[in-house]
């Protein structure tokens, strides 16, 4: 892609709404545009970068043997109304009335569809476990929207739904979760905290959230500082080795605020390690057992040909806030890296452009042709500028490399920059090695 061709928005002041750098960031680079509060546009190059994140969570959802499928955004309320949540939600839930008057929702999560979905059709154990999920959008009527896509009224959400036969196997299910929620967290580049939670309206009585340490945050984390280096390639995918895994993480304390007390925190974790921040919520997941399935008359055929009601859990990442939080924990000063699986490009190719001097631009789109014959993804910027404001913006825009072509190259040697870096020079199949790698 060129630089001039791309829909990039980029605004030089500073946005007078945004308070966090992920909220400034977004609307200065022209990823996003508020539509309306709490509701966003997402534009070339915020919408790349989210769609990366999502494919790398469905990869990883079915990596555990969860199955995609999709459902709609809009929900009758008569399936509410059987799980008592129509009242219960309040004011955060959109309804609106179809031509009919018939009582429609804009789904904010989807427990009570999934469990609609899943009764009419699975009646025996035998075909339990199941894993599904779907990546849709939601809404919910925030009081206080804020933060850009950290807290929306409309945002984009992977919510995944288990069904077992039993307490046991449904345990099962979860540990493979959080399994796969620690590595999706962990290729975006993240260190997220798994932190004992409460279950609120959810309901039910086994609950985390996954948690990323920022400023910004809106939740509290206590927890001893020695959760942030778990090894997860000590563990494989199978039950034994993931309730392993539970139980070491277990041991190490790390809860929210509502779980929080002083006297087990200073019982469980020595003064040195304790570690009390702030954080930014990307994951939640529940065990909750027939909460649902019970008043929905969700059963099943157990091995004696006995009725029973299917356990489930439900388990969500907010794919949308994952974009700004992302940012808040990447940005240092004024420049943002994007890690290298998420970035909007590979690379950005940089040529130093003057009216009377076209070669550099030609001999950056020869080098442009090169990598884009190697899938690389590569950015070009032909914007006749001076170099210190192409590097200014380069520098918000997160590109985590760049080829500067000017007075230092030579023949298929390059000036090649990773971004917070000091530059070398390189020759072009060394480059492309890295670029790969
Ligand atoms: P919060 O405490 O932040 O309101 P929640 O507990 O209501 O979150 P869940 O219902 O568990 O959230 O939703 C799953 C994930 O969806 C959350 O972990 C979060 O990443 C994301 N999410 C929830 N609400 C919003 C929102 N208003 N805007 C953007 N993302 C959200
Ligand atoms: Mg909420």
């Amino acid at each position: 892609m060129f630089l001039s061709k791309l829909f990039i928005p980029i605004s030089k002041d500073l946005p007078a709404e945004a308070k966090i750098k992920s909220h400034q960031l977004m609307l200065r680079t022209g990823m996003i545009k508020q539509s309306s509060a709490g509701i966003y546009s997402w534009l070339p190059l915020g919408f790349k970068v989210m769609k990366k994140i999502e494919q790398i969570v469905r990869e990883e959802q079915n990596a555990i043997g969860a199955q995609e499928m999709l459902m709609p955004t809009i929900q009758s309320s008569e399936i509410w109304k059987e799980s008592g949540r129509y009242d219960d939600y309040g004011e955060e839930m959109l309804r609106i009335k179809d031509r009919q008057g018939r009582e429609m929702l804009y789904g904010p999560t989807n427990e009570e569809l999934i469990t609609d979905v899943f009764r009419a059709s699975v009646k025996s154990y035998k075909s339990l476990p199941q894993l599904l999920y779907h990546i849709q959008w939601k809404f919910r009527d925030e009081i206080r929207p804020r933060f850009g896509v950290m807290r929306c009224k409309e945002f984009y959400m992977k919510d995944a739904y288990s069904f077992d036969l039993s307490d046991e196997e449904a345990n099962k299910s979860y540990n493979k979760m959080f399994f796969s929620y620690l590595k999706t967290f962990n290729r975006l580049g993240l260190k997220a905290i798994p932190m004992a939670a409460d279950t609120g309206p959810i309901g039910g009585d086994l609950s985390h959230e996954f948690v990323i340490i920022a400023e910004t945050g809106e939740s509290k984390i206590y927890a001893d500082k020695n959760i942030i280096d778990i090894d997860l390639n000590q563990y494989e995918l199978n039950d034994g080795s993931l309730s392993k895994m539970r139980e070491d993480i277990s041991k190490i304390y790390a809860v929210t605020d509502e779980k929080y007390k002083k006297t087990d925190f200073d019982n469980h974790v020595k003064k040195e390690n304790q570690m009390i921040t702030k954080g930014i919520e990307v994951g939640h997941i529940f065990y909750f057992s027939d909460k649902y399935s019970k008043p929905m008359n969700c059963l099943i055929d157990d091995k004696d040909g006995k009725k029973t009601s299917v356990k489930m859990g439900s388990y969500g990442i907010g794919v949308s806030r994952l974009v700004g939080a992302i940012i808040e924990a990447n940005y240092t000063k004024d420049i943002m890296k994007w890690p290298k699986s998420i970035s909007p490009f590979d690379v950005v190719i940089i040529p130093s452009i003057s009216k009377n001097n076209k070669e550099n631009l030609e001999k950056a789109e020869k080098v442009y042709k090169k990598l884009k014959k190697q899938n690389i993804d590569v950015l070009l910027d032909d914007v006749d500028e001076n170099m210190s404001n192409k590097f200014k913006k380069h520098d918000l825009i997160g590109v985590p490399y760049q080829i500067i072509i000017g007075s230092k190259s030579d023949g298929d040697n390059f000036e090649f920059k990773e971004l917070n870096s000091q530059s070398e020079i390189l020759n072009l199949d060394k480059i492309q090695l890295k670029l790969k790698s």
